[in-house]
């Protein structure tokens, strides 16, 4: 599913974001140490090789809500953007934290004229933030960004389960049509 706002496509997909070859970047749900991990971190690493956690040693650790970009080796990507989110009833405020991480994304997006960006759930696996909150969360910051971003068209959520997929979808639907929840 899709929608238009300001000019800049907003999607939802069920899918696998380290098979994303058609965007030029995809966001990796990181840990502090940026090292692989469980998840995200760990598909993003498999499929990018050793190169990219070498990479990622001399810009390691980041906080909450922080923001690094790296070249994406063997993935099918130009970029990969490292995000660390909230660890739900941990880091606070968590909702302020997971917005900085998609706000954070973006800009370093429109740092390097990146059209198109991938972003997985942040923080909704390990880090235990409720589905449907994180999903508000990360829909109305992306939509509140859009008309000030020059260079990203597209925004793709991907998301790994058809729950989590029908959730997105449905509060996208929402947020778009401006029946507020
Ligand atoms: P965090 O530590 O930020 O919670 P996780 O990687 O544990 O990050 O999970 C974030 C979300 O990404 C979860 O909803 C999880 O189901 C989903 N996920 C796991 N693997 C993938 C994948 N390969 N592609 C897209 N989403 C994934």
């Amino acid at each position: 599913m899709e929608k238009e706002i300001s000019g800049v496509r907003i999607q939802c997909i069920k899918g696998d974001i380290a098979a994303q070859g058609d965007m030029d970047a995809v966001v990796n749900a990181a840990n502090a140490e940026l090292m692989p991990g469980g998840g995200v971190a760990g598909a993003i690493h498999r499929a990018a090789g050793p190169g990219l956690a070498e990479e990622c040693t001399s810009l390691a650790p980041i906080k909450p809500g922080e923001a690094v970009i790296t070249g994406a080796h063997h993935l099918p990507n130009r970029y990969v953007i490292h995000c660390l989110g909230p660890v739900y009833g941990v880091d606070k405020p968590e909702e302020k934290l997971l917005a900085n991480c998609y706000r954070n994304a973006l800009k370093r997006s429109e740092e390097k004229g990146i059209r198109s960006v991938a972003f997985p759930a942040i923080s909704t696996g390990a880090f235990g933030y409720p589905l449907e909150e994180a999903a508000q969360v990360a829909l109305r910051t992306v939509m509140k960004e859009a008309p000030s971003l020059r260079f990203v068209k597209i925004i793709r959520f991907v998301l790994f389960s058809t729950r989590d997929y029908a959730v997105f979808e449905e509060i996208l639907a929402q947020l778009a049509s401006g029946e507020h929840v």
